[in-house]
């Protein structure tokens, strides 16, 4: 396995970033995974906007577009695969111990991953825990997913493929690797970015190919909703089949359907939406 680490291809086992990078010591970074068809990533110019938005909400060096589209298209290049996804991974760099970051020595690694489709419904779980719509790094996508990894795992203690949280108004805001839409009265719902949620590529696309539409929901919805499901890059469209104890039968429901169709369809006729 090729992957790209500062500037250059390397061999995946013999690469090396700092132990000392920012990155790994106080996860002064920020990631995109990018999913790949046949070698092709899907949706890039969004992603490398959102990496580069990202970036700026930490105070990280612009990242330079022109090598981030270069390593991409190397790694795909030296590790042929029929579907997969790009991890981006960009960060301060190394600084010494106690010192800050060093303004032009940021670390940028591109990495292929093998494919881990989550397809078919999943049970998902609510969480005592909290997003801080109001934080410093609300809606950046950072390699800080420690809270995320916890929540993750309660669901995976329920028998669950995702947690869903709330922010501290006590409003639905998004699941540990997915944003979450709802069906209600018939209407499809999902969190607006003021909830604090990352601003998804799967969620911005199903807003524009459906009639979804934005709406702060109380986090109680996901008790009462007639349909429930997640979008994200390695997912797509999942229904959701239980909330806790509450079971969704017929999950993924008729919108949930519907949604998924209209985004498999919209998606393999434009990699470049
Ligand atoms: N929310 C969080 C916290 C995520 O990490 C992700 C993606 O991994 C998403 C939402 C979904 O975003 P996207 O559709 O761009 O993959």
């Amino acid at each position: 396995m090729q992957i790209w680490v500062n500037g250059r291809l390397q061999d995946a086992e013999e690469a090396t970033v700092s132990v000392l990078d920012h990155g790994m010591t106080v996860g002064d970074g920020v990631f995109e995974t990018v999913k790949t068809t046949d070698g092709r990533p899907f949706a890039l110019r969004r992603h490398i906007d959102r990496l580069e938005r990202s970036a700026r909400g930490l105070g990280l060096p612009a990242p330079d577009r022109a090598e981030v589209e270069r390593a991409c298209a190397a790694v795909l290049e030296a590790n042929p695969t029929e579907l997969g996804r790009l991890r981006i991974t960009y960060t301060g760099g190394l600084a010494p111990l106690g010192s800050e970051r060093g303004e032009a020595a940021s670390t940028l690694v591109v990495a292929l991953g093998p494919t881990v489709r989550r397809t078919g419904a999943t049970a998902v779980v609510t969480v005592p825990w909290r997003r801080n719509e109001h934080g410093a790094t609300a809606g950046l996508k950072t390699t800080s997913y420690a809270e995320n990894v916890v929540a993750l795992a309660r669901a995976h203690q329920h028998d669950a493929g995702e947690a869903l949280l709330a922010n501290t108004a006590g409003r639905l805001c998004e699941g540990t690797a997915s944003n979450v839409f709802v069906v209600v009265g018939g209407r499809l719902l999902t969190p607006p970015l003021s909830s604090g949620c990352l601003a998804g590529i799967t969620r911005a696309l199903v807003l524009e190919w459906t009639d979804a539409e934005e709406a702060d929901l109380p986090y109680e919805v996901l008790q009462e909703a007639e349909e429930v499901f997640l979008t994200g890059t390695l997912r797509d469209v999942q229904g959701v089949s239980r909330v806790d104890e509450r079971e969704l039968p017929g999950a993924p429901g008729p919108v949930t359907a519907k949604v998924s169709e209209i985004f498999a369809a919209r998606a393999a006729a434009d990699l470049e939406p």
